[in-house]
């Protein structure tokens, strides 16, 4: 018997089949703008210095075995981890408040993230699935629902992104979040959201956060970019670490991708806030134990290697200012080549904008992407006629983009557009 007879296709994952497209492409000019991957000037990927020099330190370290970790990860690692984010000198930290748990990356993070929400969030008590809310921003990373729809919540979209403004739809994201129902779970991305790249200002996460703690909100942090995005990491943990100055219920995913080149280590962690440090009701010491448990049934015992670079970037002083650096270097290139593109699009080739505010959006967007405003028809034309392969939601990957090509691309931006 056929035992899997019924089993449908599933549909591609859309990046994956952008990049096939790009390399079957015999053209020479051909650019790949889809990849969530930063290249360097000359197109290729980054080994950051730093993890270079962590990985020979390593190579060299013979009292270094293959025995499994703890559950919860290497302790150098998940000691260190919640302090980037939250900041050494976070109450939170200090009153022993953070339980930090070594993941699968970010995407492990949200799992974990989503899946602990699922069994003990206490407004969840109870409820169905289809209950189980987590309000996610419209557009937000593809995976996001696919996650949680997956782990027992149920993906809705809130209002973020204004097609008119290429911006923030501040006053209605703030209208849901005052009319959602209190307690309301809503995932935030912390800095260079993706795939728009607009972030909220300082004021204006100010403003988000007042409603989160008068309604008492529980903010689900995705932090995928810490660093990346404006080339400082206490800049680009900022929202957070307002939102626990405001005693905010919450959670934080991190990655340490982007921010350290250790895309296919699988390296991140997830970070909850306990109420208090001990092991009473609501404690750290009892979120921990069921951070284990999840762990323990999904994966038995995290990876080491991405753990033991990580860990000794953020252990060892000098190491950790040469990271800051090599993060300067790729976050400062994506800025130039931001500063580059818009240059041309506005002053060479005086191409029409698509929105109010001419291409601004280019330079003020943050992080690996940009959401350029393209409709799909002039992104299809961007892919079949210039061979600049795009997703059709108009997104572009920064990073993608470099001296060699740059003038291609706004050229091509020029004939998509007219
Ligand atoms: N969250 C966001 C918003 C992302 O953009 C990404 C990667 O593109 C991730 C999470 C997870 O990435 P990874 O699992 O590679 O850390």
């Amino acid at each position: 018997a056929d035992v899997f007879h019924s089993t449908p296709f599933a549909p591609p994952d859309a990046i994956f089949a952008l990049t096939a497209g790009y390399q079957a492409d015999p053209f020479d000019k051909k650019v790949n703008l889809g990849v969530g991957a930063y290249r360097d000037n000359n197109g290729k990927p980054f080994v950051l210095p730093v993890v270079r020099k962590a990985k020979q330190i390593l190579a060299n370290d013979d009292s270094l075995d293959h025995e499994y970790l703890p559950i919860g990860g290497l302790p150098a690692f998940t000691n260190a981890t919640g302090k980037l984010i939250f900041g050494a000198d976070s109450p939170a930290i200090k009153e022993g408040r953070v339980v930090s748990i070594q993941t699968i990356s970010g995407t492990g993070a949200n799992h974990y993230g989503a899946e602990f929400l699922a069994r003990f969030y206490e407004p969840f008590k109870g409820k169905s699935q289809a209950e189980k809310v987590i309000y996610v921003s419209n557009p937000t990373w593809a995976n996001h629902k696919a996650i949680f729809s997956s782990c027992g919540l149920t993906p809705v979209d809130y209002p973020y992104y204004d097609p008119a403004t290429i911006g923030l739809a501040l006053p209605k994201f703030l209208d849901f979040l005052r009319t959602a129902p209190a307690q309301s779970v809503f995932l935030l991305h912390a800095c260079a959201h993706n795939p728009t790249g607009v972030d909220p200002t300082r004021e204006q996460w100010e403003e988000i956060a007042a409603i989160f703690k008068e309604k008492g909100h529980f903010a689900f942090f995705d932090c995928a970019y810490q660093g990346f995005a404006s080339g400082d990491l206490d800049n680009d943990a900022w929202a957070v670490r307002y939102f626990v100055s405001q005693s905010i219920p919450l959670l934080v995913c991190q990655s340490y991708a982007k921010n350290a080149g250790l895309y296919g280590e699988r390296i991140g962690a997830l970070n909850l806030v306990a109420s208090h440090a001990g092991e009473g009701e609501g404690g750290a010491a009892r979120l921990r134990s069921q951070l284990l448990v999840l762990q323990r049934q999904e994966i038995s015992n995290p990876p080491t290697f991405g753990a033991r670079i990580v860990g000794m970037i953020l252990n060892d002083d000098d190491m950790f200012e040469q990271w800051k650096g090599d993060i300067k270097t790729m976050a400062h290139r994506i800025i130039a080549m931001r500063e580059k593109l818009h240059d041309l699009l506005v002053n060479t080739y005086k191409t029409p904008a698509p929105g109010p505010n001419g291409w601004d959006h280019v330079v003020k967007q943050i992080g690996m992407f940009t959401f350029t405003g393209l409709n799909p028809e002039q992104c299809k034309a961007m892919v079949e006629r210039g061979h600049v392969y795009m997703t059709g939601n108009g997104r572009i990957s920064m990073a993608g983009l470099n001296e060699s090509n740059v003038e291609y691309v706004a050229e091509c931006f020029d004939k998509a557009i007219r």
